[in-house]
C-alpha cells in the first residue's frame, strides 16, 4: 500500500502514567499515534484509562488509538505491528515504555515473578524493536526510544529480575543503535529515577522517604519530565544522538 503523509507513532503501555504523559507529549496534527496496554486483571478499568489517553491526546489535536496487546506475546505484537502497516504504510517512532514490577527478594523470588518482568521490560522491547528495524530500515529513517531505568545502572534490592531486565533494555538500545545507524536509525534509552505514577504510587511509605533522601533536587519526578526527554530524542534536534542512555532523575544518578 502507499505510505501515509503523516508520521506514525507508536507506544507501548500508553494507557496510564509515563506511557499517557509520552502519548501527550508526541501528539500531533500530523501524526497517527498508536499505544496498546494490557492488564487482565482489571478489564473495564484498562479500558477506560486508554480511553482517557485517547481524548488527552485529541485535546491538544492529535489522532491516538489504543489496543489491547500483551507486549510479551509475539503472535500479539506481529498482529499489532502488521496492522499498523496496513493502515499507515510505515512507522516512523517507537517508545518502547510497557513495564512492570514484582518485587521480591532474590532468595525469594519465584521462577514466575522472574519471566512476568523479563517477558514485558525486556521480551517486549525486543519483539517491537526486531519488527519495527524492519521497517524504519527500508524507510532509512527512524527512532527508537526505550524506557529504562536508574536502576538498570546501579542496582535495587528487593528488584533482581526488574533491574536485571532494565540493564537489558540498555543492552538492547546500545546493539540496536550499532545496527541500525547505517540506515539512518537513531535508538536511544531513557532511564528515569523516582517518578510518581501507579508504579511507585504503592511503594511503602519508608521506601518512598529513603528514595526521595536521594534525590539531590529534593523531588520526585512527574510523568511530563520523562516525556519531555523523549520528546527530544525523537526530534530533529537530536539527530546526531544514538546509542545513549539519558537519566531523568532530578541528579539521583550523576
Ligand atoms: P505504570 O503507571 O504502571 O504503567 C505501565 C503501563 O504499561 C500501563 O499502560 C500498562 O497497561 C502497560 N503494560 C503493563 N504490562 C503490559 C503488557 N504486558 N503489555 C502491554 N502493556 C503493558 O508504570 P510507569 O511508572 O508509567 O512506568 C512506565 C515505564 O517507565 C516502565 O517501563 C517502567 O519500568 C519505567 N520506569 C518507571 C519509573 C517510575 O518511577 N515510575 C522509574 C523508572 C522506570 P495497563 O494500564 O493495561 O496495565
Amino acid at each position: 500500500m502507499q505510505a501515509s503523509e503523516k508520521q506514525t507513532i507508536v507506544i507501548t503501555g500508553g494507557s496510564r502514567g509515563i506511557g499517557r504523559a509520552i502519548c501527550k507529549a508526541l501528539a500531533d496534527p500530523d501524526a497517527t499515534l498508536f499505544f496498546n496496554y494490557f492488564n487482565p486483571g482489571d478489564p473495564e478499568g484498562e479500558k477506560a484509562a486508554a480511553d482517557d489517553t485517547e481524548k488527552i491526546v485529541a485535546d491538544v489535536g492529535g489522532t491516538a488509538k489504543g489496543f489491547e496487546v500483551n507486549v510479551a506475546v509475539e503472535q500479539e505484537v506481529n498482529d499489532f505491528i502488521g496492522h499498523i502497516l496496513t493502515e499507515t504504510g510505515r512507522i516512523d517512532i517507537l517508545v518502547n515504555n510497557a513495564g512492570i514490577t514484582r518485587d521480591t527478594l532474590l532468595v525469594r523470588m519465584k521462577e514466575a515473578d522472574w519471566d512476568a518482568v523479563i517477558g514485558v521490560n525486556l521480551k517486549g522491547p525486543f519483539l517491537f524493536s526486531r519488527l519495527v528495524a524492519k521497517t524504519m530500515m527500508k524507510q532509512r529513517s527512524g527512532r527508537i526510544v526505550n524506557i529504562a531505568s536508574i536502576v538498570g545502572v546501579i542496582g535495587n534490592p528487593g528488584q533482581a529480575n526488574y533491574v536485571a531486565s532494565k540493564a537489558g533494555i540498555i543492552g538492547l538500545t546500545k546493539t540496536a543503535a550499532r545496527e541500525l545507524a547505517p540506515r539512518g536509525v537513531t535508538v536511544n534509552a531513557v532511564a528515569p529515577g523516582f517518578i510518581e505514577t501507579d508504579m511507585t504510587a504503592s511503594l511503602p511509605e519508608k521506601v518512598k522517604e529513603a528514595m526521595l533522601s536521594q534525590i539531590p533536587m529534593g523531588r520526585a519526578g512527574q510523568p511530563e519530565d520523562v516525556a519531555d526527554a523523549v520528546r527530544f530524542l525523537v526530534s530533529d534536534a537530536a539527530g546526531y544522538l544514538t546509542g545513549q542512555v539519558i537519566h531523568v532523575s532530578g541528579g539521583m544518578y550523576m
